[in-house]
Parts: structure tokens; sequence; C-alpha cells
């Protein structure tokens, strides 16, 4: 169950695919099937498998890139704001072959409300798509790429895992992954009953589902409760926790200030920040201002 460190790059590259099917998961999630020509040689390396996800603006049928080679980064960055692509960060909630398909599993956060004024650009368009739209994926070529977090070092005794809606993809596979017997405490937030999904795994996966539409709306944060009130495990834990950024951060702080947790013993990431898009996130990266900083 345990890992090397993640390699020092990240080789990705373009696939340009097409919405194969859709399917809707609960009252809150959907699922996209998506394929394409060379779909085959993409390579996730499974568990938390990030990418970028590249939609065309509301007046193209396709992405428009000025450039998809090594230099698309500042291409991109270059290209008219109304016109380049929007890129989105996701999680391959699974790859399969003959036929290459990937699976992204999208929180469609309100786009679906009527009107479509809430969400965002990604949600929306998830809560939109139909068969044959076309995007583009910035996806691994390698199964051990830079883009797979879940790392736990040798001498891990536990997991524990926590995230939202956007984080559950991300903990499917990373269940899927675990060896037999690993022991896991894993804290699932989800909007309500019918967001749940069978997470299947070998692990021996104690898994707590906290439903929000059965909680109290006082504005704590119910992962964070349940992980103060939980009784873990003896041993030495690995903790993986994502979602929102500012519990995320709260989390990473009980873990490693009241719990004692080595601090390089807890992977975590802001999947989005409450009032900010992605491209307010990436502004602030750019500008050396990110809010998700290492500290406790
Ligand atoms: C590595 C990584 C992997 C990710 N994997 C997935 C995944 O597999 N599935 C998935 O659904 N998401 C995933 N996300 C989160 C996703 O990228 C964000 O939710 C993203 O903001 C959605 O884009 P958008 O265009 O819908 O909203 P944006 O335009 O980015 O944001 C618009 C508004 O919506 C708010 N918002 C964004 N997300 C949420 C949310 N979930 N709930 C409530 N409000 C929200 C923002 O705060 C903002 O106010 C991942 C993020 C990262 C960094």
């Amino acid at each position: 169950m345990t890992t090397t460190a993640a390699p020092a790059t990240t080789p990705f590259r373009f696939f340009d695919v097409h919405v194969v099917r859709t399917r809707r998961l609960g009252p809150s999630m959907v699922r996209i099937t998506f394929g394409g020509e060379r779909l085959g040689e993409l390579a996730s390396g499974g568990r938390d498998q990030r990418f970028k996800l590249f939609l065309p603006q509301a007046h193209q049928s396709e992405p428009v890139f000025a450039d998809q080679g090594e230099n698309w980064y500042p291409a991109w960055r270059a290209q008219d704001p109304a016109e380049r692509p929007l890129m989105r960060s996701y999680t391959i909630r699974e790859q399969r072959h003959e036929p290459a398909e990937v699976d992204v599993d999208f929180a469609l956060h309100g786009a679906d409300a009527p009107g479509g004024a809430a969400g965002g650009p990604a949600s929306r368009w998830a809560a939109a798509a139909v068969p044959g739209d076309r995007v583009s994926i910035l996806g691994p070529a390698v199964e051990d790429n830079g883009g797979v977090d879940f790392r736990p070092p040798p001498g891990t005794d536990w997991i524990l895992l926590t995230g939202d809606e956007t984080a559950l993809p991300a903990v499917a596979g990373i269940l899927a992954w675990l060896s037999p017997g690993t022991q896991a405490k894993v804290f699932l937030s989800v909007a309500h009953a019918a967001d749940r999904q069978d997470l299947p795994t070998f692990a021996d996966a104690d898994i707590t589902w906290l439903v929000a539409d059965e909680r109290p709306a006082d504005g704590t944060d119910a992962l964070l409760e349940a992980v103060r009130a939980a009784e873990l495990p003896e041993g030495t834990p690995y903790a993986w926790i994502a979602g929102e950024a500012g519990n995320v951060k709260l989390l990473r702080r009980h873990l490693v200030r009241e719990r004692a947790f080595d601090r390089r013993a807890v992977k975590f990431t802001g999947y989005w920040r409450r009032g900010a898009s992605e491209e307010d996130l990436l502004a602030e990266y750019v500008a050396g201002t990110a809010a998700a900083t290492d500290e406790d």
C-alpha cells in the first residue's frame, strides 16, 4: 500500500475528447463519460489522479487553443480571455480500455437550479452536457506522474480520508486502490442522502457519511466536527484531506495541533474556495499570494 515519492516531472499531454454519455449519480452529482480517438494513450495513476479540463466558451463548439504543445501555458495565458478555453481541475474517477473511456464525476453546486445562474462554468457545462459535446483534457501520459498526491510513506499503519462531493471521486479512487486489509477511517460530506455512493474497496474501511440536509444549518463544518469527535486508531497515520479550502485548513490544523499528526503525513488540498472561482485562485497563485500555504 505504501508508495514512493511523486516523480519530479508531470508528463501530461492534451487529449481532445467528446461526451459519450452522461448519468445522474444523485441530486448533486453527474457522471460524464468521455471518449476520444487517442484516449487509450492516457495513463491514469488511479487514486486522486488530477487533470485539467478545458471547456469551450459559450459561443464556441470546441475549445480554441493557440498551442497544445509544451508551451501551452504561456500561450493559453496570452490568449484573449473571452476566446481561450476555460480551465478547471478535476479527477479521473475511472479509466477503462476497449473502448477507451474516462469517467469524471462533477459536483453541480447549484448549476442545475432553474435559471442556471448558480454554479460556475464547469458545473453548468456538466449539467447541460450531451453526447457529442467536445472538450479537451490535459492528462497524464504515464502512470507514475506528479498528478497523483495520495502517497502514504512506508511505515504507515492506517489512513484517514476526508472530503466533500468534489473530493468524492478521488476518495473513491483511493479506496479502490488500497491493499486488502488496510485500515482506513473515511469521512465524507454530501448535500443529500441520495448523494451517497457505493465505494468498493478491499481495505478495512470505516466510512462515515455526513449529510448536510439532515443537519442543522448552523455554519459548522460537519467534517471537522466528526473528525474532532472520532476515536482514531492507534499507530502511524497518513491523512488525505480535500474539499473547501477553509475547511481543509481547519481540519489539517486539528490533526497537526490537537491529534499530533506529523505534518508531513497530512496531504491537504483546497479543491475550491467559497466565493472564489478557479480563475481567482489561479490569479492568486500566479501573483504568489495563494492562501494554501503549508503553515498550520
Ligand atoms: C485537484 C482537484 C481535483 C478536483 N476534482 C474534482 C472532481 O473530480 N469533481 C468535482 O466536482 N470537483 C473537483 N474539483 C473541484 C472543482 O475544480 C471546483 O469545484 C471548481 O471550482 C468547479 O468549477 P466551476 O466552473 O463549476 O466553478 P467556479 O467558476 O470555479 O466557481 C464559481 C463559484 O462556485 C463556487 N464553488 C465552486 N465549487 C463549489 C462547490 N463544490 N460547492 C459550492 N460552491 C462551489 C466558488 O466558490 C465560486 O463562488 C477538483 C479541484 C482540484 C483542485
